[in-house]
């Protein structure tokens, strides 16, 4: 199989999985226990954390790890919202956020906030203007991803950062798909929560983090032990909080492969642009991550053209995962105004550490058999040509 779908997930880094085997073995105690061996599970906790927050100078204190990249974009919504809900109830964000942000969005203004989702353009470029005018008294909150996991456009988090900084509101970023492919550093970033997940970066999937800005004002939304400073109860899940550590460690070492990634990545973008009259890569013209491309194909519907690459064992997808279990068409294309077919006919290939100049060869080709398939097919009666 080319897996070509590492913005849905990474496998697993071996050296993660054999840390995680060798924890599951040895430190299954309970870090809240009094006795040694809990004590030595606490200590393996802590420099976890360690580990996480020296990656975005961060505190240790400040990491709060949770399930995953989702369970820590509820607790900086609903957390914030509710610890800060005396100074008002508006709460902004952007059209193309993950469903982890829109979601909880929605619950909110189902409760008593009011939110304000700002248009990006044909790039993807967030509309600062449109923004700063929606800045109004009643905001506490403001949530901006910093790199869009279907498109790998970079939206402007430094900018809106120093916007906040000045006002007393609440900046949220969710960082899922940047860390790992762009340096964050908390005591330049004038963030005051931030959001990780550890399979996006070859860790296991099932844990994240929230990096809370000491001082900054937020709610727990489980309730239960006094764990992670009383503000996310539940047991610690030590196994894969110790494999989240060692993904992070190993992002050092394979820093090097970036670049190659990046080159990788231009090459398939020309490839197919020079293969396919008409083709588009989505939101082309904005500072993007390397090696994620969303591409428009004019002759196929995204949908069909997966399922072609899939029985040619090319894993792709049409934007987010979660989006397309449910075979709705991408909100983010859609906001940023591309017409109906256009979203409908676009396919994201997000490459990893592991992808080979060979693959991306392979890929282009495979592209260009399925093409050169429809096209004979309908040869005898003529069809649209685009
Ligand atoms: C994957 C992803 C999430 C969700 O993280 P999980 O750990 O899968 O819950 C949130 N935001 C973005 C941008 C993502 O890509």
């Amino acid at each position: 199989m080319i897996y070509l779908d590492h913005a849905a997930t990474t496998p697993l880094d071996p050296a993660v999985i054999s840390v995680m085997e060798n924890i599951h073995h040895t430190c299954y105690a309970n870090p809240s226990s009094i006795h040694s061996l809990g004590q030595q599970s606490k200590v393996l906790l802590e420099s976890s954390r360690k580990t996480i927050a020296n990656s975005i100078g961060a505190k240790t204190s400040e990491i709060v790890f949770t399930s995953g990249g989702t369970e820590a974009n509820n607790l900086a919504l609903i957390g914030a919202a509710k610890a800060n809900r005396n100074s008002g109830n508006h709460i902004i964000t952007s059209k193309v956020e993950h469903p982890a942000i829109l979601e909880t969005c929605k619950f909110l203004s189902e409760n008593g906030y009011r939110i304000t989702y700002i248009d990006v353009d044909l790039n993807g470029m967030l509309d600062l203007n449109q923004l700063h005018e929606a800045i109004c008294n009643e905001t506490i909150l403001i949530s901006l991803m910093m790199v869009n996991n279907e498109t790998g456009c970079l939206l402007p988090v430094n900018e809106v950062a120093e916007t906040t900084k000045e006002k007393d509101i609440i900046f949220h970023s969710d960082a899922v798909q940047a860390f790992g492919k762009i340096d964050i550093d908390m005591t330049h970033l004038n963030v005051d929560l931030l959001t990780l997940s550890a399979h996006k970066i070859y860790g296991p999937k099932g844990c994240g983090a929230l990096y809370i800005r000491q001082g900054t004002k937020i709610e727990s939304i489980l309730y239960g032990g006094a764990q992670e400073a009383g503000r996310r109860a539940g047991t610690e899940n030590l196994g894969t909080i110790a494999g989240f550590a060692e993904a992070v460690n190993q992002l050092k070492k394979h820093s090097t492969s970036f670049r190659s990634l990046q080159d990788l990545g231009r090459l398939f973008e020309k490839m197919l642009k020079d293969e396919f009259k008409n083709l588009e890569i989505n939101g082309e013209n904005t500072q993007r991550v390397a090696g994620l491309s969303n591409v428009y194909f004019p002759f196929m519907a995204g949908d069909s053209l997966l399922m072609n690459l899939d029985l040619h064992q090319i894993a792709v997808s049409t934007g987010s995962a979660c989006s397309s279990g449910s075979h709705k068409a991408s909100h983010v294309l859609k906001a940023m105004g591309y017409d109906e077919q256009r979203v409908n006919n676009s396919l994201r290939f997000s490459l990893g550490r592991g992808t080979t100049k060979d693959e991306i060869l392979t890929t282009v080709d495979v592209l260009k058999k399925i093409y050169n398939n429809i096209n004979n097919e309908s040869a005898a009666p003529p069809r649209k040509i685009y």
